[in-house]
């Protein structure tokens, strides 16, 4: 028992600190670019509740067979299926209340939070089932749930998955040692096969790792290759950055599916990067792009950009 205490204790301190640098780096960015601040502020809100449950969550194990990985991961499989993983239930529900709060402070969508609680509180959604087929990624259920009880699926969907997330992040702690970086490079999670959200190109040789919008797990990519098409022709991929921001942060465009990815050049920014931070603080470059015609697969928070404005 004592010593089940003592990691609890030390997973809360670490938590603290976890959530002490991505507040101070908020408070950082948001002063470098005022326009943020509002966005910046709502991420605050929900990664504190993240941080705060973290500690308790509760994994279960998944077998792992080593030949078997390495089979599978040749033929481009992930590691895991998310829908099949075991999820701690009550730490989802918990985050997913808390996450209601912090939506309900905006008054754009109170209302629209406040129906969500009560066809909860009446039975009519069931989260356990909710978060189920969040994982396994069934949007037609979500699109269902939102149309028989009149509730707004984007909503719905940001809840969920946001609730999810530090849970994921758990699963991918236990298993990332499971990874072969140098053979994977492939446009997906090698953990969770979800998409990347961001890019980071690190150290002096700027090599790139996707980061992944499920499980936050980051994996290397080649650094000439979209990562949504797989598209590898030299001239098919084309970045670009504003002078008034700088070149830390720039925008990767596919000419061929006309995608792009946010690329975060770790070198340039010369400090530690925290993904969900970054891309928040970033938003004038999601404008940009899509005044290019260019469009974004994997959505910050879940949320569009026309959500966010
Ligand atoms: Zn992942
Ligand atoms: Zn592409």
């Amino acid at each position: 028992m004592a010593a089940g205490k003592e990691i609890s204790r030390k997973k809360t301190e670490s938590s603290n600190a976890g959530l002490r640098k991505v507040s101070m780096r908020i408070d950082r960015v948001a002063k470098e670019r005022p326009s943020h601040k509002e966005v910046l502020e709502f991420l605050k809100g929900v990664v504190t509740e993240q941080f705060k449950i973290k500690p308790g969550i509760k994994t279960h194990s998944v077998h792992m067979d080593e030949k078997l990985i390495k089979t599978k991961s040749a033929e481009g499989f992930p590691l895991v299926d998310k829908g099949d993983l075991k999820l701690d239930v009550a730490s989802a529900t918990n985050l997913f209340e808390r996450l209601c709060n912090v939506l309900k402070r905006n008054t754009n969508v109170s209302a629209d939070v406040e129906k969500i609680e009560q066809v909860i509180s009446r039975k009519e959604l069931n989260l356990d089932e909710l978060f189920k087929k969040t994982a396994a990624k069934d949007a037609e259920y979500v699109a269902g749930l939102a149309d028989r009880l009149n509730l707004k699926g984007e909503i719905i969907s940001f809840l969920a998955e946001n609730s999810l997330q530090p849970i994921f992040e758990a699963y991918a702690d236990e298993l990332k040692g499971h990874v072969d970086q140098e053979t994977w490079q492939r446009g997906y999670c090698p953990i969770c096969g979800s998409k990347p959200v961001m890019a980071e190109l690190v150290g002096a040789e700027r090599k790139k790792f996707l980061i992944c919008s499920c499980c936050g797990y980051e994996w290397r990519f080649m650094r000439t290759k979209c990562p949504f098409c797989e598209n590898e022709e030299p001239k098919g991929f084309k970045y670009f950055f504003t002078e008034k921001e700088g070149r830390a942060y720039r925008v990767e465009t596919c000419q061929n599916c006309k995608k792009y990815i946010k690329t975060v050049d770790t070198e340039e920014l010369g400090e530690e990067v925290i993904p969900s931070v970054e891309d928040m603080g970033t938003l004038y470059l999601d404008v940009l792009a899509k005044k290019e015609g260019y469009e974004r697969e994997v959505h910050p928070l879940g949320f569009s950009i026309e959500d966010l404005e």
